[in-house]
This record gives C-alpha cells, structure tokens and sequence, in this order.
C-alpha cells in the first residue's frame, strides 16, 4: 500500500486498542472483519468501513476477513458477492486465502442455539410476527411475556427441530431468546432468533428453511472467527448489550464492539436499498452509473483507489455524525490526478478556426508537456495545421469587458502553437458564427513571442484534419438539496436533479490520445479530469469528466467555518 496523504490519525477506535493491548485483554492480537451483507453494491460509506478495518488490521499486523453476512436469502445474490470482492480488490486491500461467509456457520449456530434451548435461555414462540410486536411494549411501556415463554426444554427442543425440519409454515413460529419483557432496551425484550423462511439460499440451496437473524448470527461469526474487534456503524451501539448477552450466555470467544460514526455525503444518498430503489427505478443507468456514489460508479467516473483511501484518511473516524461536503471528495481526487493524469486537448464545443496566411497542406509536430507536475512525465508531439477547432465559449464577438479570449482584432495565445489574430467572422444564413478566420504569427512558435509582446488568455486547439471524434458525457450533482434523505414526509426521488449528466456527442480530441484505454485517467486542458468508459469501442469514444478544475473545497470550508 501507498504512503501518500496525511499519516493515519490515532482516532478513538485505534486508542480502544491500544488500551486492549496494554492490558492484554486479546494476547495482543488484533482481527477485524468488513461484513457487507450482499443485497447490493459497496458505496462511499462502505469504502469508510474498509479503510478503517483494513487499516487497523495493517497498523497493528493482524488480519482482517471478509465476510458476507448472508442470512437473508431473500434480499441476496451472487452477482453482488463477485462485485463486493471487486471492489474491496479494487480499493487496494487483501484478505489472505479465501472470503468468508456467515452461512457457512450455519450448521454451528444451530448447534449453539439448542445450547441455548437446553440451557433455558431460548423459546420457541408460536406468536405471529404482528402479535410479538404488540407484546414487546414500547419504550415508555414494559412488554408482555409471551404464553408459550414457558416451554419446558424438551418441548421446544423438539418445537426447535420440527421448524428445521420444515414441518410449519413461513412465519408460523419463531426461536426467541428469554432475556427480559421488561428491559428498558427493547432489543433485549426477547429477540427473535431464527424465523421460517421456505426460502434458496444463494450458497446453500434448500438446505435450510430456518435463518438466523442478524443480532444472533453477527456475534457468533465474529466470535467462531476470532475477531477481537468487531468495528461497526454508530445504528448498533444499542445492540451491544444483546451482542454482549449472547456470547455471555453461550461462554465462548467474546470480541469487543465499538461503534463509529457512518458516512454521509452531502447531494447524494449512501444506502444500499435507496440506491437498489435508483436503479429499479431507472433514475440512473445501473449501479455503475458515473452518478452513482457506488464504488463501481465511482470508478468508472475516474476515481482513482487512492483518491478514495486518501478521502477516507482525511475524514477520520469519530462518534458523531455528521454530513461531509461533496467538494472534499472532489478535492481529493482532483489532488490525485493532478499528478497523476497526462494532459491532453479536447474540444469539447468546437467551433472550426481558419488561419489565413498558414500553407495549404501543411503539418507542424509541436512539443507539448505531457504533466507540468510531473518530470517524468515527458512530452509528446501534437500536429498543427491550416484548420484547427477551439472551444466555442472562448470565442465572442461582440465581448464585455471583462472577457479575455478570442474576439475580433484581438490576439491570443493557441497552447504549445502559436499566437493567433482574429480577422473575421463567418456565419450561417441565422447569425450564428461558424467560422472564425485569423492570421498567426510565425515568429511565435511554441508559444513565445520573441519580441515580449503579452497576450491575456491561452486556448487549447485540435487541429481539424488530425482530431478524433469523441463523446464527451459532463455530470453534476445527482440530487438538488444537500440531504435528499432526510426531508420529512418528501421522498428522496423528488430531489433527483433532472440535469446531472449532459451528452457532448462531436468533440474533437488530439491523435495521441486515441491509444487510451477504458479507465485510463487524463485532463484535457482547461476541462477537467476524464476517464475512458469501459463501453468505449474502436467506433465510438467516450470520455466521463470526473471533476472540473475548479476545485471549490476551500471556499465551502471557509463557509464552513464561518458558520461555526
Ligand atoms: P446500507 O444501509 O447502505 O445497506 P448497511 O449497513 O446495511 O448499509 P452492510 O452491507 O450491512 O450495509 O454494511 C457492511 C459494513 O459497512 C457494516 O459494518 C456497516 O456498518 C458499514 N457501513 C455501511 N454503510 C456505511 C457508511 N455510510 N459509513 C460507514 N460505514 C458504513
Ligand atoms: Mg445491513
């Protein structure tokens, strides 16, 4: 792994550790888990939960598993276990042999459950699920003991077999833990174990018509496991006692909980059913859709994994949630690609440009810097000719003061090229220009006029007969507010921002940058950061802007600040 960016901060989750190394609580090992349950794809949340557990497992050398947390057979597929193992790869980090997965202790957890039943400490209930909500009191109000709470242990461990064997119906009874109706946590109130799902499961078929919940399944997996930090999200903080409980009750390996505080990203949404609800919904093209804060959609966006662990590096860890700004994550990849990424010129609104007094036929190769920030980087030959495309917003004919670029009479500098005179206007039977005519001055080669005269502005070019077509896809926030999800009584769909991707289909792009591959990272000048599309084919290039230059981060911080 890298070292860029600033080093790891001791955060508290790092401090609980380092007391449980001084006390010797785990013999000074440290494993951790990331436990994504498969009903989706990772997003920018779950890259938070990565880096944290990966690099604990890396600051202190121990281990971190991977583990799918697949109870739910209902919700989860196969396609999602391949893409969350991608993205975790992808992402920069390794889980030794092999992935794990919760229902391969199925069989062990069963066996842990009749302890439980023989111990008296489990019930099957035959309540519905309705009935047991009703029963389980509200948090002003104790709950009620259920009438079958006082089972004889012969009576459910032969209830407890006959639910695996598939004699009842989905629904029909469940296995609850008997730990108290009246306990001020409701959690505690008897949770339900196993219910009857008659349902496949991706990894173990039919073999089962009994699953686990995930509060009974969680801790046993940490624990067959040897976790000795089970390190997740601030939502659970009040299911450690019933996590705690559990282990107590059984007397086996008792990892410790720590909660931290999720990740949330201003102008989108960080949850796997919200962004499932995107795509069912056809809001977005599919979970990696460039808009999408998904780790794929990102990627194909053009963030670099770095720019991603740097991002997480930068918002640390605490215990407090909070919202962090949408130009932070820009920030950091606009960062990473700045010395990352060759620069190219593309025209992305091109309006074609005649140089008068330039021989007819004639190709200059003209030295251009492939990255100002990085030496190594060395330079390639862009060809100039007669006709050439510039943007058109750097072209006005009648400008106010204040703009800088091409306008008649007026003279700029073309990158690389030469200084260039406007002339003349060309325009179509509407008014609208579609040619402008200038002279260049060959004394100026390369970009330098010998004699010091000063130009105010620098456009990027192609030159015409030379230039490659390309589509160029622009985005913008995907959503209008900055918390989509959590306006009362609205649904987050109604914030989509009908224009968050505009499709540029005739850019004009210089020849070196045909050799690019899909998920190659460039600029082209004065643009932003792009990314060849992986559906890019020898017909048709297509390029998605990561960011714009402009990086906004320090302003929205001082805005920050200020509101403090
Ligand atoms: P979602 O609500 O998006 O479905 P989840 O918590 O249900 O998220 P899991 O697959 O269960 O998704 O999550 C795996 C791990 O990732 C958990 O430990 C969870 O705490 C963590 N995680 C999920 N979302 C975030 C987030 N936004 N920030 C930090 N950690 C997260
Ligand atoms: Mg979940």
């Amino acid at each position: 792994m890298d070292s860029s960016g600033p080093a790891t901060s001791r955060d508290f989750v790092r401090e609980i550790i380092d007391e449980h190394a001084e006390s010797n609580r785990f013999e000074g090992r440290v494993r951790t888990r990331f436990p994504p349950e498969p009903n989706g794809y990772l997003h920018i949340g779950h890259a938070k939960a990565v880096c944290l557990n990966f690099g604990i497992a890396e600051d202190y050398g121990g281990r971190c598993n991977l583990r799918f947390d697949d109870t739910n057979p209902t919700k989860e597929e196969s396609k999602y276990v391949e893409g969350i193992i991608d993205d975790v790869r992808w992402l920069g980090f390794d889980w030794g042999d092999k992935a794990l997965f919760a229902s391969d202790y199925f069989d062990q957890m069963y066996t842990y459950a009749l302890q439980l039943v023989r111990a008296g400490k489990a019930y099957v209930d035959d309540l519905t699920m309705d009935e047991i909500r009703e029963y389980r009191g509200t948090l002003t109000t104790p709950g009620k003991n259920s009438p079958h709470r006082d089972r004889s242990a012969e009576e459910n461990l032969d209830l407890f077999d006959r639910m695996k064997a598939g004699e009842f119906d989905d629904g029909a009874r469940v296995l609850r833990a008997k730990i108290d109706m009246a306990n001020p946590n409701i959690l505690m109130r008897d949770p339900v174990m196993y219910r009857i799902l008659k349902a496949s499961h991706h990894r173990t078929g039919d073999s089962w018509c009994i699953y686990p919940l995930y509060d009974w399944a969680h801790g046993l997996g940490d624990s067959i496991e040897g976790v000795t930090h089970s390190v997740c999200s601030l939502e659970f903080e009040v299911h450690r006692p019933l996590y705690d409980w559990f282990l107590d009750a059984l007397d086996i390996f008792h990892p410790q909980q720590i909660e931290f505080a999720r990740l949330n990203i201003s102008y989108t949404v960080l949850s796997k059913r919200r962004l499932l609800e995107l795509v069912q919904g056809k809001h977005v093209d599919d979970w990696d859709d460039p808009r999408m804060p998904t780790l794929t959609g990102l990627r194909r966006r053009g963030f670099s994994a770095r720019s991603i662990r740097n991002f997480c590096k930068r918002i640390g860890v605490a215990k407090f949630n909070s919202i962090i700004a949408l130009e932070l994550l820009e920030h950091c990849v606009r960062d990473d690609l700045n010395k990352t990424s060759p620069r190219f010129m593309g025209v992305l609104r091109p309006l074609r440009v005649v140089i008068e007094n330039y021989p007819e036929g004639k190709t200059e190769e003209l030295e251009a810097v492939n990255n100002p920030e990085d030496p190594d980087a060395g330079t390639r030959k862009v060809p100039f000719s007669k006709v050439l495309y510039i943007e058109r917003d750097d072209f006005m004919e009648d400008p106010p003061r204040k703009f800088y670029r091409l306008s008649p009479g007026r003279e700029v500098r073309l990158r690389y090229a030469y200084f260039i005179t406007c002339k003349e206007v060309v325009k179509d039977d509407s008014g609208e220009v579609i040619e402008v005519v200038c002279t260049y001055d060959p004394a100026t080669r390369g970009g330098d006029s010998p004699d010091g005269r000063k130009v105010k502005s620098t456009l990027h070019w192609v030159s015409a007969e030379h230039a490659f077509d390309a589509e160029v896809r622009l985005y913008d926030k995907l959503f209008t507010v900055e918390n989509p999800d959590g306006q009362k009584d609205v649904d987050f769909k109604d914030f989509l921002n009908p224009n968050s991707l505009e499709i540029l289909p005739a850019c004009k792009v210089e020849p070196a940058a045909r050799a690019l591959q899909p998920f190659d990272r460039i600029q082209f000048e004065r643009q932003g950061y792009f990314c060849v599309d992986p559906n890019t084919t020898d017909a048709k290039t297509i390029f998605n802007r990561t960011v714009s230059l402009r990086d906004t981060w320090a302003k929205i911080q001082k805005k920050q600040q200020s509101k403090k």
